[in-house]
């Protein structure tokens, strides 16, 4: 059983303000820190952590932020198929002020170059059972990566995020989609034009699994929605904690969902084993939304073993 995840790695920067400047405005910081993320990078870290076979196909600068990240994927235990390129590693400015509000400025840097993948990479994908891809990479990165997936068998996973209007092409090599609530309406508007702002969330995953493929439209602390094509929707439920911070809990429920669906078996999943891994990463997310930062807040396959317990 393995994983491969084709993905972004940035170092996030991330600045403390009592206010966010406005435009020609300076303000100082109350407080720094950096740490990994980029949406990748932080989900092959929650599929390591969730006890799966992780390998990462990702590009990062020759710098020291680009050791950083090396560094911390492993030390999560993650096979590192990282490219060194001459752009420097991504980063993301991140200013938060004293409300939790943020301002966020990307520069994808070295991701960029992730373009075409070597013979090696497309090896790597076809040998892997599941394949988890996001929207951080450039696109024809994720449609190939998804082409060689599907021809070679592996589950082919896709977390739609940052959404963007899809290829119909590359739908038809996914079987199955994770989005958020804003992303599925997106997308749904994309595919279906007339839906945007009148569909409910059941009936949102009903329409996106329409497309031919397994559908998991994450509801925050209200947990996920499993909708498979020709089934109706089945609600898992999310668990009640103090959450202190959200970031990365999309990511580390992708990462964990995979990991235990990787487990659970191969081919495309059916409800029963989607509604198992969804029950699996609810309780990770959750976990991690009780603790600051994405990749520091992923919780470890004891962690989510002592919760359930
Ligand atoms: P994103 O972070 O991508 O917007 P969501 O907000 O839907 O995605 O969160 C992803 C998952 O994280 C949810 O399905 C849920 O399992 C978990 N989660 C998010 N927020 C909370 C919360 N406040 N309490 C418990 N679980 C949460």
């Amino acid at each position: 059983m393995s994983v491969v995840v084709v993905g972004s790695a940035n170092l996030d920067l991330v600045y403390r303000v009592e206010r966010i400047p406005a435009p020609g405005e300076t303000v100082l910081a109350t407080g720094a820190d950096s740490a990994p993320g980029g949406k990748g990078n932080n989900q092959v870290t929650a599929v390591a952590r969730a006890g799966g076979e992780a390998t990462f196909i990702a590009a990062i600068g020759d710098d020291a932020a680009g050791d950083r990240l090396e560094a911390g994927l492993i030390e999560a235990g993650v096979d590192l198929r990282v490219r060194r390129s001459d752009r420097p590693t991504g980063t993301a400015v991140i200013t938060v002020d004293d409300g939790a509000e943020n301002a966020i400025v990307v520069d994808s840097g070295a991701n960029r170059t992730l373009v075409d993948l070597t013979d090696v990479e497309r090896d790597l994908i076809a040998g892997a059972d599941v394949l988890l891809l996001q929207l951080e990479t450039p696109l024809e990165t994720v449609e190939r990566a998804a082409r060689v997936g599907h021809a070679a068998g592996a589950t082919v996973v896709l977390n739609a995020a940052p959404i963007r209007p899809l290829p119909a092409e590359l739908l038809s090599t996914v079987d199955l989609l994770i989005v958020n609530e804003h992303e599925a309406a997106q997308l749904a508007a994309d595919t279906h034009g007339a839906f945007r702002g009148r569909a409910d969330e059941e009936e949102l995953a009903q329409v996106l699994s329409s497309l031919g493929l397994a559908v998991i439209i994450t509801l925050g602390s209200r947990g996920a929605l499993v909708c498979v094509p020709g089934e109706p929707p089945a609600h898992v439920a999310g668990h009640p904690v103090d959450a202190v911070d959200t970031t990365g809990a999309g990511d580390t429920f992708c990462g964990a969902l995979v990991a235990e669906l990787d487990r659970s078996g191969g081919g495309r999943p059916d409800l029963g084993r989607l509604v198992d891994a969804a029950a699996f990463a609810t309780v990770a997310a959750a976990l991690s939304v009780q603790r600051p930062g994405a990749v520091p807040s992923i919780p470890t396959l004891e962690e989510i073993h002592d919760f359930r317990a």
